[in-house]
């Protein structure tokens, strides 16, 4: 075992969404007897990961996270590399030759399969894909087919219910947000008039946070729509109602909003169904061939657990687009191993487990590539603080990188042709998407804080200073 050399241990941190940075941030405070050095990569321009691309636009609460992981990284002690992707611009094995430690803090970004006939039909669609898009990822394309009148969000998560609002909400009621403007073009021309979202169990079993729940009743020109058939309790359902305090708030909202009058005569309904399985997508025929024409779902009943069971009874929706909110799933790190169920890089508490199930001495895991897609944001400071305790614990082994250098690194970068940015770039970038908001502020019918750059290229030109003719 060797002891901590009299130099920082440098350490790569891929992916600075919040694992990321909350892991760079918990790490420099932590008590320690040896210096640090943090790069945080990127493979997007830009940092935030899941805020700037998974949070829905008009979420500015959960978006102003961003506000905490801009002082974290604008301290000057973490050290920003954007439009780097591991697996080509970098290898592991070039990050063992530059680095101590790698944390892999990569996410989910992926769409959980589900497993029923008709996935594959036009009109099917992975709500983690919409969202990439109504959040302007850079590597989706720029166009969505909205042209669907009646439109099923399969899941009972919060993402369902983000899809959902974003489906059924205005477009100029979305103006506000930060939504590029390819976006609220496309939504504007959506003739969308029903959204029905559906939840395989029932109202004590979904997934949402009541504040979420509440929210779709704000939706100016949108009327709640609930079915009494829908509002079963099991035993379990009971038990759940009385000792979870979410789950109790949320039970309360949807029966109040199942006993009130909820029919304002609005242009747009939103859907609530319960114990309904999705069973198969069904196609169109004759010029409908190949596309969405339905949704079939089977009719379920609780089992005393909360678990359900189906009933044999069926029902046929006619919808024109099915979005599937599941759940997302992580995807494969170049050269780590891979638990392909749960979508993570096999891990004990953060230390990544190599093919013989014995931890690989340097490398970690934190975030949602580490313990899956469940959680809020919040929760991920926790797990990193796991993450870094089991980096701690091993430092005294870990100073193995042949060419620590600062520079060495952007050396590398430079010499492969690639375009790294760095934090000053995002300040740049940055300035440049609140210029656009006055812009627009200033020539459309509201106020609009921020308007994001949506291509690859353009973000990086302005990021390295090479401003476009939007300047
Ligand atoms: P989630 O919370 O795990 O919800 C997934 C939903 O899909 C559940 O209702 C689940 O039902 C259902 N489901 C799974 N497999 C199914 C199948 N084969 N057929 C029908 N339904 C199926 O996942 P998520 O919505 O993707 O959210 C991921 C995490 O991000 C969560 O922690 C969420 O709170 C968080 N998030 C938060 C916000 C926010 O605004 N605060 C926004 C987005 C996401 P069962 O329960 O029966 O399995």
């Amino acid at each position: 075992m060797t002891s901590a050399p009299d130099r920082p241990l440098r350490l790569a941190i891929i992916g600075a969404g919040p694992a990321g940075v909350y892991t760079a941030d918990l790490l420099t405070k932590a008590e320690r007897d040896f210096e640090v050095s943090i790069d945080l990569f990127d493979r997007y321009p830009a940092p935030y990961g899941l805020i700037r691309y998974g949070v829905a636009p008009d979420h500015p609460r959960i978006k102003g996270i961003v506000k905490a992981l801009h002082k974290v990284m604008d301290r000057g002690d973490i050290r920003f590399l954007g439009g780097v992707d591991f697996g080509t611009d970098i290898t592991l094995e070039d990050l063992r030759e530059h680095y101590d430690a790698i944390v892999f803090s990569t996410g989910a970004i992926k769409d959980a399969d589900l497993h029923i006939p008709g996935t594959d039909l036009q009109g099917s669609f992975g709500g983690a894909d919409f969202v990439s898009w109504y959040d302007g990822h850079p590597d989706v394309p720029r166009e969505w087919p909205l042209t669907a009148r009646e439109v099923a969000v399969i899941g009972n998560g919060n993402v369902a219910l983000d899809v959902a609002r974003m489906l059924s909400k205005h477009a100029d009621d979305l103006l506000v947000t930060e939504i590029p403007e390819n976006v609220y073009q496309g939504l504007k021309s959506s003739p969308i008039t029903d959204v029905h979202v559906f939840g395989r169990r029932g109202p004590a079993q979904v997934k949402f946070t009541p504040l979420e729940l509440r929210e779709l009743a704000h939706s100016k020109d949108v009327d709640l729509v609930l079915y009494p058939e829908d509002f079963e309790f099991d035993a379990a359902s009971e038990e759940a109602a009385t000792s979870n305090n979410q789950i109790k708030t949320m039970v309360g909202t949807l029966t109040n909003w199942l006993v009130e009058e909820q029919d304002t005569g609005a242009s747009r309904r939103l859907h609530l169904h319960f114990l309904q399985q999705p069973v198969e997508i069904l196609e169109g025929e004759g010029e409908q061939a190949g596309s969405v024409a339905g949704l079939r779902m089977e009719r379920m009943e609780l089992d005393g657990t909360g678990n359900v069971k189906g009933t044999g009874e069926f029902t046929d929706y006619p919808v024109q687009a099915v979005y599937r909110a599941i759940g997302y799933h992580g995807s494969e790190v170049p050269g780590l191993g891979y638990d392909e169920r749960r979508g993570v890089i096999p891990n004990d508490a953060g230390r990544i487990l190599g093919a013989d199930g014995a931890p690989v001495p340097g490398l970690y895991a934190s975030g949602w590539i580490k313990r899956g897609p469940v959680g809020l944001i919040g929760h991920t400071k926790g797990d990193a603080l796991e993450t870094i305790g089991c980096l701690l614990e091993d430092q005294p082994g870990l100073w193995t990188a042949r060419n620590p250098d600062e520079q060495a690194v952007l050396d590398l970068l430079e010499s492969r042709g690639i375009d790294y940015t760095s934090w000053e770039g995002w300040l740049a970038l940055d300035e440049h998407e609140l210029a656009l908001g006055a812009e627009a502020s200033s020539t459309g019918p509201v106020a609009r804080e921020r308007v994001k750059v949506v291509e690859r290229e353009e973000m990086t030109r302005i990021s390295r200073g090479i401003l476009t003719h939007h300047a």
